[in-house]
């Protein structure tokens, strides 16, 4: 830390991700990234002509893409925000939202980067803990006191609100942002974008990182009310306005028109999902339900850090956390079914070691 560095964000607590070594020599299963290669379209896209056309600022407006997101999700263009990763939005709203003033309110466990955002922006916020169950009650967020962000599927964990719910969370919350952050939907869960034409406190985020397999290019994007997207456009207009670069649109056009693809590959991590989940539990191990591309579990033999050093000695990457009430866990992304199959197959040989 420099002696210029402003005094508030001395104390900043930033967010750790997860490991992306360089050599490819894993299995990447550690950061929810698909296991699969973009569309077909997509690798065209990426020309020589559009190389060339580096050279050129892209358009800030992102039109074409917001055309295409606006017809795939049933809204207006003007309904559409696009970012370069979600996390960008995320830290728009606590910009936008907050102002240091308002509080945001957020499970206890979630997706780190609430609260490091929060940090960052100087605001207040309050962490809800979850059920015994490590769902999310979502009585603890009606007539919330604040900006309400709540992941649906919930990371680490993969578990699900329904949609009845975060009605009655939007309902009771007329005054105040609703962000749903659906990073992980496509895997099996229900968007809430539809509930947009009806409560204009409703802010929906969404990625390419994770079911279109677009992790590398940094793609996020929000759907809401016109006017919440004019305040995020407000706000990117004062920081970065070319914030998606020339390639990722181009891929991120032809990604849009091969969604099918897309919706198949999804399908086939649900289903390996459900295989691993099951050949887990037979192997003793406590799975929560999950509706997302990753699995959150428990070994009821051997420590969360232990199983994590175990893998990745056989050279599989999984995802552990350091908090308290989650040590134990571990987050395991779903890869190929031919991965998923190694995985299983030196969790055995980790249990056998130990004479289970
Ligand atoms: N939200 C959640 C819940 C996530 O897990 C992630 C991925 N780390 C993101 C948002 C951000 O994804 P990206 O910036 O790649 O769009």
């Amino acid at each position: 830390m420099s002696k210029f560095l402003n005094k508030k964000y001395e104390n900043l607590e930033v967010y750790t991700p997860g490991e992306q070594p360089q050599d490819m020599q894993y299995i990447k299963l550690n950061t929810n990234e698909s296991p699969y290669p973009p569309s077909p379209g997509v690798i065209k896209a990426i020309n020589r002509p559009e190389i060339e056309n580096l050279r050129l600022y892209p358009d800030p407006e992102c039109n074409v893409i917001k055309e295409k997101l606006a017809k795939l999700y049933d809204v207006k263009k003007e309904n559409v925000y696009l970012s370069n990763g979600s996390d960008d939005i995320l830290n728009f709203a606590f910009i936008a939202f907050t102002s240091g003033e308002t509080t945001a309110i957020f499970p206890e466990i979630t997706y780190g980067f609430y609260q490091v955002f929060a940090d960052l922006n100087s605001a207040p916020y309050k962490k809800i803990p979850l059920k015994e169950d490590f769902s999310i009650n979502y009585k603890d967020y009606c007539n919330a006191e604040g900006m309400v962000v709540i992941a649906n599927p919930n990371a680490p964990t993969g578990i699900s609100l329904s949609i009845d719910e975060i009605t009655e969370i939007l309902e009771t919350n007329r005054d105040n942002i609703v962000l749903i952050d659906e990073a992980y939907v496509d895997f099996g869960g229900e968007s809430c974008i539809p509930l947009i034409k009806k409560y204009d406190n409703l802010l929906v985020v969404q990625t390419f990182s994770k079911s279109r397999s677009m992790a590398g290019a940094r793609l996020g994007f929000a759907i809401a009310n016109e006017d919440i997207i004019k305040d995020l456009e407000r706000i990117k207009y004062s920081t970065n306005p070319y914030n998606i670069n020339r390639l990722t649109m181009k891929a991120a056009e032809a990604a849009i028109d091969e969604n099918d693809y897309y919706m198949q590959k999804c399908s086939e991590i649900v289903s390996t999902r459900e295989k691993t989940a099951f050949e887990l539990k037979t192997l003793g191990f406590t799975v929560l339900p999950s509706l997302s591309n990753f699995l959150f579990v428990k070994s009821n033999e051997i420590d969360g850090e232990t199983f994590y050093k175990e893998l990745k000695s056989r050279g599989i990457l999984i995802r552990h956390f350091t908090t308290e009430t989650i040590k134990d866990f571990n987050r395991v992304t779903i890869g190929t079914k031919e991965q998923m199959e190694v995985f299983i197959k030196e969790v055995k040989e980790i249990l056998k070691e130990r004479g289970k």
